[in-house]
C-alpha cells in the first residue's frame, strides 16, 4: 500500500506566501515580522526548535496587535504544527485563524482559513465530507476573492478528486490552479506543490514517466524549500519504482529521507520509510520490509498521523505474512481494512484486499483467498453502482470479468487439490495430480501476469480517452471547443482541394458563425444559471439540426460555429433557415421560466470563385463581419456572403479600412430571416 507524500503542508506554506497585505508597520510589528521570518526559515531545518520560538513569540504579541500580524502568526503556526505532526493543534490554529478573519470581516481570509476544515476531512479520508465543505466554501466566497485563494481552492479540489481516483478531473483542477498562479512571483511554493500534485496524479494513473518529468520540473523551481524537494523526491521514487527502475527509486527515496531527517520532518520520514517498506514487499524481501515498516510505525506513532500509522501497520502485516507469520499478521491487516472501510476509502480497501488475497494464495490458503477475492468483488460491485462515469463503469466491468476468471481458476485449483487428496492412496495417481496442479499453477501465474498488464493497459487507455475528450470538448455544452476546431482546420488544410472536391463533388465547405441575441439580458433577467441552461439547450438544438458529418463548436461565451463540409451551394440558404428555425421557433423551457431565444448568423463558404480560394481564417473573419451586419440589421436572421467581386484579401482589407461598411459592389450578401417570435 504505497502512499504518496502529504500535500497539505505544502499547501499551507503556499497559503502563507499568498500573503496578508502588509500594514503600515509600527516598530514592534517590524520586530515581530523579522522574528517570524527567522522562525520560518528555522522551520525548514528543525520544526521542533521553530515551534518553541513561535510559541514564545505568540506569547509576546498582545490581542490588540494588528489583525494582519496575528493572522500571519496563526498561519505560520498552522503549517509548522502540521510539519511537527501535531495535526489536532494545527487544525485548531486554523479554526482560530478562521474566527479571527470573521471577526475582522476579512472574507477572503476566512475563505482561505476554512480550507483547513477541508484539509482535516481529507486527512481523515472523509472525501465526501471534504467535498461538501469545499462546495460550501466556494458558494460563500466573495466575488472578488484573490486569484491566489482561488488557486488554493482548485488545488484542494484536485486533492479530493485525486483521493477519489478521478484523475482526469484532478489534473484539470491542478492545471487550473497553475494557470491562476501564472506570473505570480510570490507563489513559487504553491507552484512547486502543484508540480508535486500533478506528478502524483500521473503516478496514480499509471503515467509514471510523465510523473518523473513533472517532478524534475518542480525540482528546478528557483528557491525550492527542503520540504518541497523532499516531497518531490519521494514522488519521483514512487514513479521510478512503477517504472521498474528500483535502483533509481531507492536512490530518490534516500535523497528524500536525507532532506526530511535534516529538516526534522517526522511525518515525511514516516511516509518515505513506508514507501521503502512497500518496495521491499514487492521485491518479496519480507524481513527488510518488516524492519522498515517497524521504523515507519515508530515515527508515525510519534507524529500521531492516522494515515501513516495505517500504512505502516499494513506494511508490517504483509511483511510478517510473507514470512509465514499469519497469526501475527492477519489481525494487523484486518484492523487496517476495517478502519479504511469505516473511512470510506474504497480504493484503499480494494488494494488491501487484493494484496491480502494474493498473499493467502501464495501461502496456499486457497479457501481464504477465495473469500477475500469475493469480498473485494462485492466492494467493487457496490462502488460500480454508485459510479456515474460511464468510462469508469466500463473499466470496472472489464476488471470484474477478469476477477471472475480468477475465481474460477482458484476453484479449479481447490478441486484439483481435493482430488489429489482422495487419490493419495495411489502414489502414481498422486504424482499425476500434482503435475496437474503444477500446470494449473503455472497457467495461473502467467494468467495473473497477463491480467495485471491488461488491467493497467485498460486503465491507461480509458484515462487517455478521457483526457483527450476533455481537452477537445467544451465543459458546459459538450460541444467541440476551439482547439478541436483548429485541429479540424489543420487537417482540412492538409487535404488538397482536389481531394476535398472528389469526396463531395460540387459541394462547398460552409462556415456558420452564430451569436445569441440579447443574451446579456437573459442573464440579467433570469440569472446566470438560466443563461447556462439556455446555452446547453441551444447547443442541443444545433446538434440535432446538423448532420453527423458537420462539426458544431462552442466558439466562446454565447457564440457558436458550425462547420459543414461538402454542402450543396444551392442549399445554403435552406441550411441557414433551418438553423434559425431550430433554435428560435420555440422558447427554451428552463425549470423556473420560459425563455425566448434567437440567434443571428453570418455565413461564408469555401472555395470562393473570385480570385481563388481563401483560408478558413479569412472565412471566419468574413462570417464575423456578416454576423455583425445581421445584428445591426435587426437580429434573428442570417447574412450569407454569396459572392465576392474582388480577391478575398482585398475585400477583407477594404472592410477593415472602411470600419465594417462594405463599399458598393465589393461583395453580395443575401439575407435569410429567422422564425417569427412566438407571441
Ligand atoms: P447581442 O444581441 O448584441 O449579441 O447582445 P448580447 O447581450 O448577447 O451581447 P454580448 O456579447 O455583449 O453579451 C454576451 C453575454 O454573454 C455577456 C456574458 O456575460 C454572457 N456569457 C458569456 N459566457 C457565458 C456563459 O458561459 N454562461 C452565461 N450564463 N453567460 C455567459
Ligand atoms: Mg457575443
Ligand atoms: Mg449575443
Amino acid at each position: 500500500m504505497p502512499r504518496l507524500p502529504r500535500l497539505s503542508s505544502l499547501l499551507l506554506l503556499a497559503a502563507l506566501s499568498a500573503g496578508v497585505p502588509a500594514h503600515a508597520a509600527a516598530p514592534d510589528v517590524a520586530r515581530v515580522r523579522a522574528e517570524l521570518h527567522a522562525i520560518q526559515s528555522l522551520a525548514e531545518r528543525s520544526t521542533d526548535a521553530a515551534l518553541l520560538r513561535l510559541e514564545a513569540l505568540q506569547a509576546s504579541v498582545p490581542e490588540t496587535a494588528p489583525y494582519a500580524l496575528r493572522q500571519e502568526l496563526l498561519r505560520a503556526e498552522v503549517w509548522i504544527r502540521e510539519d511537527a505532526g501535531q495535526l489536532e493543534q494545527s487544525y485548531a490554529a486554523e479554526r482560530k485563524a478562521y474566527q479571527l478573519a470573521l471577526a475582522n470581516k476579512d472574507r477572503a481570509g476566512a475563505t482561505r482559513a476554512r480550507l483547513g476544515e477541508v484539509r482535516q476531512l481529507l486527512d481523515q479520508n472523509r472525501t465526501d465530507g471534504a467535498q461538501a465543505v469545499l462546495d460550501d466554501i466556494r458558494n460563500g466566497a466573495p466575488a472578488d476573492v484573490p486569484a491566489s485563494v482561488r488557486a488554493l481552492i482548485d488545488s484542494i479540489q484536485g486533492d479530493i478528486h485525486n483521493a477519489k481516483s478521478r484523475f482526469d478531473k484532478a489534473l484539470a483542477s491542478y492545471l487550473s490552479a497553475l494557470k491562476l498562479l501564472q506570473g505570480d512571483l510570490a507563489a513559487g511554493d504553491h507552484r512547486t506543490s502543484l508540480y508535486g500534485r500533478i506528478a502524483q496524479v500521473y503516478v496514480n494513473s499509471d503515467h509514471a514517466e510523465k510523473a518523473v518529468e513533472t517532478t524534475r520540473q518542480g525540482l528546478a523551481e528557483p528557491g525550492i524549500t527542503p520540504r518541497a524537494s523532499a516531497s518531490l523526491w519521494l514522488t519521483e521514487g514512487i514513479a521510478m519504482i512503477r517504472l521498474d527502475r528500483g535502483k533509481e527509486g531507492i536512490a530518490a527515496f534516500q535523497q528524500a529521507l536525507g532532506l526530511a531527517e535534516q529538516a526534522g520532518l517526522d511525518g515525511m520520514e514516516g511516509s518515505i520509510r513506508g514507501n521503502i517498506s512497500d518496495y521491499y514487499l514487492r521485491q518479496h524481501d519480507y524481513p527488510r520490509a518488516e524492519l522498515e515498516a517497524r521504523k515507519a510505525l515508530e515515527v508515525s506513532l510519534r507524529v500521531k498521523d492516522d494515515n501513516l500509522i495505517l500504512m505502516a501497520k499494513a506494511n508490517l502485516g504483509f511483511g510478517l505474512m510473507g514470512q509465514g507469520k499469519s497469526a501475527e499478521a492477519l489481525p494487523l491487516i484486518d484492523a487496517v481494512i476495517a478502519q479504511l472501510r469505516k473511512a470510506g476509502a474504497v480504493a484503499d480497501v480494494e488494494a488491501m484486499l487484493d494484496e491480502k488475497g494474493r498473499m493467502q494464495e501464495a501461502a496456499g490458503q486457497y479457501r481464504q483467498a477465495l473469500a477475500t477475492v469475493r469480498e473485494q468483488q462485492a466492494l467493487q460491485l457496490s462502488s460500480a453502482r454508485s459510479a456515474r462515469d460511464r468510462a469508469i463503469a466500463a473499466l470496472q466491468e472489464e476488471f470484474d470479468a477478469s476477477q471472475r476468471t480468477r475465481q474460477i481458476a482458484m476453484l479449479k485449483r481447490e478441486n484439483e487439490l481435493k482430488d489429489a487428496e482422495l487419490d493419495s492412496r495411489h502414489r502414481a495417481q498422486l504424482a499425476t495430480g500434482f503435475a496437474a496442479v503444477l500446470t494449473v499453477l503455472a497457467c495461473a501465474v502467467v494468467y495473473l501476469l497477463y491480467r495485471r498488464a491488461a488491467r493497467s493497459n485498460a486503465q491507461l487507455q480509458t484515462l487517455n480517452r478521457q483526457l483527450e475528450y476533455h481537452s477537445m470538448r467544451d465543459a458546459l455544452t459538450g460541444l467541440h471547443n476551439r482547439r478541436s476546431f483548429l485541429e479540424k482546420m489543420q487537417a482540412r488544410s492538409g487535404r488538397a482541394r482536389a481531394e476535398r472536391r472528389a469526396s463531395a463533388p460540387g459541394g462547398v465547405d460552409c462556415f456558420v458563425l452564430m451569436d445569441i441575441d440579447h443574451f446579456k439580458s437573459i442573464n440579467d433577467r433570469w440569472g446566470h444559471a438560466v443563461g447556462d441552461a439556455v446555452l446547453v439547450e441551444v447547443a442541443k438544438r444545433l446538434n440535432a439540426a446538423m448532420r453527423d458529418s458537420d462539426m458544431v463548436v462552442r466558439w466562446g461565451g454565447e457564440e457558436f460555429m458550425v462547420y459543414a463540409p461538402g454542402t450543396d451551394p444551392g442549399h445554403i440558404a435552406v441550411l441557414a433557415a433551418r438553423i434559425l428555425e431550430a433554435i428560435g421557433s420555440a422558447p427554451v423551457d428552463a425549470e423556473t421560466c420560459t425563455v425566448p431565444v434567437t440567434v443571428t448568423a453570418g455565413v461564408v463558404w469555401l472555395p470562393q470563385a473570385a480570385g481563388g480560394d481563401i483560408d478558413w481564417q479569412s472565412a471566419t473573419r468574413l462570417a464575423d463581419w456578416a454576423l455583425y451586419q445581421g445584428k445591426t440589421g435587426g437580429r434573428n436572421q442570417a447574412r450569407i456572403v454569396s459572392r465576392l467581386h474582388a480577391p478575398p484579401a482585398s475585400v477583407l482589407a477594404a472592410l477593415d479600412s472602411a470600419g465594417g461598411v462594405a463599399p458598393a459592389g465589393l461583395l453580395e450578401v443575401e439575407c435569410v430571416p429567422g422564425p417569427r417570435r412566438a407571441p
